[in-house]
């Protein structure tokens, strides 16, 4: 089948019904994230971005797309990559990360567990639920050194399909302060503005994005990854989209319909006891974690 332009479809977005050659599949993608980033303003001029980059595809095509972007608009960029310290995973996706950045010229900073927290996710025990630890650590890590290298926002790669699975998952684990964080930009008065300028495009489609643009990524995934919630509500939601074409977008789109009716009220600004971090408790979620590994005897004591 042809695309509108007549020439050969190399894509075929089944909910519209529309095939698409390469040029007008790039142009449709880069028209989509643009739409995204003016619609929910996003970004302002003289912004300072930290870019959360991990060598995956999501955040390579996410830097990729800002650097372009940022030829039309005058705002900074700079790129930060977390290694937890998972061996055959984040030290090899960590090497496209340097590649991509280097290649755009764009300032790239690394921020390690073993340097910040004395320990690396391999070292937690087997049972420890690993994508916990894993993920409330990085958030936090992203958000202070974003800080430190006095940036303003923070943007992250999430695409469409994250964004659905945040959604139900915070259903599932009846995290009501969470869902009401979730959306393209984060109104949370305790972190740096976080902004998902890929927020409305579907996985597949960033996959061949990077690949169209030869955007180099790091093509594995977290050996932890496979028996978390985020996995089960990855799969239960990429069913429901075979048989209700479309899924993805209605739950986001009625996130968005309802979020302006959500109560903002709950949790105040304080800061940790500990590391003096933002926080909604009187410890911060990172210190609570690391508490508990130094009582259990994982860790000794926390370099920070
Ligand atoms: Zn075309
Ligand atoms: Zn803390």
């Amino acid at each position: 089948m042809n695309c509108a332009c007549g020439k050969k479809g190399i894509y075929h977005r089944k909910l519209e019904g529309n095939f698409y050659c390469k040029k007008c599949f790039i142009k449709n993608i880069e028209k989509k994230f643009m739409r995204t980033v003016g619609e929910n303003k996003l970004i302002k001029f003289g912004d300072r971005i930290a870019v959360g980059i991990s060598g995956g595809k999501d955040s390579a095509v996410l830097l990729y797309l800002l650097n372009e972007f940022r030829k039309n608009m005058s705002f900074e960029l700079i790129a930060i990559s977390i290694d937890e310290g998972i061996e055959k995973y984040r030290n090899e996706s960590i090497e496209y990360a340097k590649e991509l950045t280097k290649k755009l010229e764009v300032e790239h900073h690394i921020s390690s567990f073993r340097e910040e927290f004395s320990f690396t996710n391999d070292d937690l025990p087997k049972e420890t639920k690993h994508c916990t630890y894993c993920g409330t650590f990085r958030r936090y890590l992203l958000n202070k050194k974003a800080k430190i290298l006095e940036a303003n926002k923070l943007a992250i790669g999430h695409n469409l399909d994250d964004e659905a699975q945040s959604v139900m998952m915070n259903f599932v684990r009846n995290d009501y302060s969470r869902f009401q964080r979730l959306g393209s930009i984060s109104e949370d008065k305790m972190l740096i503005e976080r902004i998902k300028p890929l927020r409305d495009i579907p996985e597949k489609e960033i996959t061949l994005y990077a690949i169209l643009k030869e955007i180099p990524f790091f093509p594995g995934e977290c050996p932890y990854s496979f028996d978390n919630l985020r996995r089960e509500m990855q799969t239960m939601i990429n069913d429901l989209e075979k048989n209700h074409p479309g899924t993805k977008f209605q739950i986001v789109n009625f996130y968005d319909k309802l979020k302006p009716m959500l109560d903002k009220t709950g949790g105040g600004v304080n800061y940790c006891k500990i590391c003096d971090e933002p926080t909604a408790m009187e410890i911060c979620k990172s210190c609570e974690l690391l508490e508990k590994l130094k009582k259990d005897g994982v860790i000794k004591e926390v370099a920070r």
